[in-house]
């Protein structure tokens, strides 16, 4: 009875082209009486990348965190590569792992070194040999351009090297997809398009990503789709160019007015 595909009025179904990766369907979540998903519907095919843009408080990353189950839902159903999210145990631990997250605030472990924080995942989680782990770490960490700062401890590095870390840490776990919330929003403005170019790098190599971000430049040279946020509605879900140049909501219009 939960399976998304059983309702043909999705919009999941209206889109029948792509390989779907994460499925939404009909997802709402209070906290207490402030209901801030309303019907959620939203598809992420394999190798696709939408951005996700709205006022604060729109409910962008009480969204993200369902995705991996950092919140609960009240209904609804969320699917990811077919299979619904686990509640608990290694199955959820093993969903943690295929979805990526990224945060604001990079989230390194302050106490370990820069090596350490994308090789620790791979060992504990994952069972990589620690020798292998760190390989891998440090061809991420050569990726992501921070190779040199491998021996370094977090709080030697800045803002945009913090945050290349964390998204070559999110990579070692070799996810199916990665989710970013306003990954460069805490960021000094020199040190933001560091950052976008590592993610624009994994939006190239077919990365599945959902990204929060206000970030239009981001969005036009890797985003397939954008999805508008309000009140914890999706209110528009178009491709960039359109929803910059012609948005066809109020409050969409409204909303791009007092950012650009
Ligand atoms: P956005 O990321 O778009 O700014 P959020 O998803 O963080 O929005 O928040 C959506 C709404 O839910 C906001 O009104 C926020 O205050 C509220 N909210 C978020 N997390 C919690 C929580 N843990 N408990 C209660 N209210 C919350
Ligand atoms: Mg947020």
């Amino acid at each position: 009875a939960d399976s998304v595909t059983a309702d043909p009025a999705t919009p999941v179904a209206a889109r029948p082209t792509g390989d779907p990766l994460l499925v939404l369907s009909g997802v709402n979540k209070h906290f207490g009486s402030l209901h801030v998903l309303r019907d959620i519907d939203l598809t992420v095919n394999r190798g696709e990348v939408v951005v996700v843009i709205g006022p604060s408080g729109s409910g962008k990353s009480t969204l993200c965190r369902t995705i991996n189950r950092l919140e609960t839902i009240d209904s609804g159903t969320i699917t990811i590569d077919g299979e619904p999210i686990p509640a608990e145990g290694r199955a959820l631990a093993r969903l943690r792992a295929d979805v990526g997250m990224v945060f604001q605030s990079f989230n390194l472990f302050a106490h370990k070194t820069v090596l350490e924080n994308v090789t620790l995942g791979q060992v504990k989680a994952k069972k990589v040999k620690p020798a292998q782990a760190r390989l891998t770490a440090a061809e991420l960490l050569e990726r992501v351009g921070v190779a040199d700062q491998a021996q370094k401890y977090p709080a030697q590095l800045s803002g945009g090297q913090q945050q290349r870390v964390a998204i070559a840490r999110a990579l070692a776990m070799k996810p199916k997809a990665l989710l970013f919330d306003e990954p460069t929003s805490a960021l000094d403005p020199e040190m933001i398009n560091e950052v976008l170019d590592v993610m624009v790098g994994l939006a190239r190599d077919g990365m599945t990503m959902v990204v929060v971000t206000h970030e239009m430049g981001f969005a036009r040279r890797a985003a397939q789709r954008v999805v508008f946020m309000d009140a914890g509605r999706i209110v528009e879900e178009t491709d960039p160019e359109t929803f910059f140049t012609a948005p066809s909501s109020e409050r969409a219009r409204d909303f791009l007015s007092k950012i650009l």
